[in-house]
């Protein structure tokens, strides 16, 4: 009934890796959203229901408002438990790779992983994996990484071998990497899945409020003064940019996951197709958020711009500079993007 987006040979590989190891480590990228999260717990439940040793390393805090999910008690911060992080990543057998497509998304802990002798699995739905994986399960036609963990449950083991706490997992992942299927979500395949998840018991209007009437007060300040104070439109342009100083950060009591989300607002003017989203974490470091619609390549533009990367409509980049850098490096970006902004 599904596509075969995991090949034969892949699901036999996994098979083979999992049956013959018995030390798992999970890892996703840095600033984990519900996808990396989502998909992360979900396999590490899985190889944990099999018998197998494993746990979830990530590279920093993940949000509050995912902190409901099952057994994200116990996932394991490097950024603060670096300790414990390396200890288990480098007595691992096997470390599978979620969400993520080069190790330097790893963040600080990107070179501890890349030089582990454990087993590397890659699974991940972004284009381009970089080498160094034994087995590498990278299908950017899935609508995110926690479909594939649905996918590779089914094919290694069947349905019966998925329950309550992974599925809850796997929606979570699934809704917010599709903006709650609003987008990368027009295949039927994904349907089928939410149909199975729901017949595990998961209850996803609940899901969809845990996640997103969850929010904090200085949250919801926040979005207001970002709509009336930040947001900017092009002039002439099809192009929003909104900026967040260090110094806003701290007035507003920003916490991990608040400014989650904000970068889609503009695509709601009509007409819009880039939304830009400047937010300085540390001063003079600019975390680049990017959202686009259609055949706008938020990627190239990341990448060209941006030292970044990311799929073709949701794009993430860096700027080591201040925040008129990041500011100019936006308008030059918008400048050689013209013809695809004034259309
Ligand atoms: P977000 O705006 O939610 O932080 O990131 C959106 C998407 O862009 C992520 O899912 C990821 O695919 C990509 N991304 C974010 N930051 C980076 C980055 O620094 N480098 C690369 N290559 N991709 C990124």
């Amino acid at each position: 009934m599904l596509d075969r987006l995991i090949t034969e040979p892949q699901v036999e590989a996994l098979k083979s890796i999992i049956e013959s190891n018995e030390r798992f480590v999970v890892v996703a990228h840095k600033n984990p959203d519900g996808n990396a999260v989502g998909s992360s717990l979900a396999c590490m439940l899985y190889l944990c229901s099999l018998g197998k040793k494993a746990e979830v390393v990530l590279p920093n805090a993940f949000p509050d408002f995912l902190k409901w999910l099952p057994a994200s008690g116990d996932v394991v911060e490097f950024d603060g438990e670096e300790e414990r992080a390396l200890q288990l990543i480098s007595s691992a057998d096997v470390i599978f790779c979620l969400d993520f497509n080069a190790f330097s998304r790893l963040g600080a802990m990107g070179d501890a992983v890349a030089a582990s002798s454990a087993v590397k699995v890659l699974v991940d739905h972004h284009l381009h994996p970089e080498d160094g994986f034994s087995v590498a399960v990278s299908c950017p036609a899935a609508c995110s990484t926690s479909e594939l963990v649905f996918r590779m449950i089914y094919r290694v083991s069947s349905l019966d071998a998925l329950d309550l706490n992974m599925s809850q997992a796997i929606y979570t992942g699934m809704m917010t990497d599709t903006g709650s299927f609003a987008y990368a979500s027009n295949r039927k395949d994904i349907y089928l899945i939410v149909a199975s998840l729901i017949e595990k018991g998961v209850d996803k209007d609940l899901i969809y409020r845990k996640v997103f009437y969850n929010y904090s007060e200085s949250r919801l300040k926040l979005m207001g003064y970002v709509l009336h104070e930040k947001l900017k439109f092009i002039p002439k342009k099809n192009a929003a940019l909104i900026t967040l100083t260090y110094d806003e950060m701290k007035r507003f009591n920003v916490i991990k996951g608040d400014t989650e989300g904000l970068v889609n607002i503009p695509l709601q003017r009509k007409g819009l197709r880039f939304s830009c989203f400047l937010r300085e974490e540390q001063p003079g470091k600019i975390n680049v958020s990017l959202r686009s619609v259609d055949d706008f390549p938020c990627n190239t533009l990341a990448a060209e711009f941006f030292n970044g990367g990311g799929h073709k409509n949701a794009s993430g980049g860096e700027v080591r500079d201040t925040m008129e850098a990041a500011v100019e490096l936006f308008m030059k970006a918008v400048k050689a993007y013209d013809a695809q902004l004034t259309k």
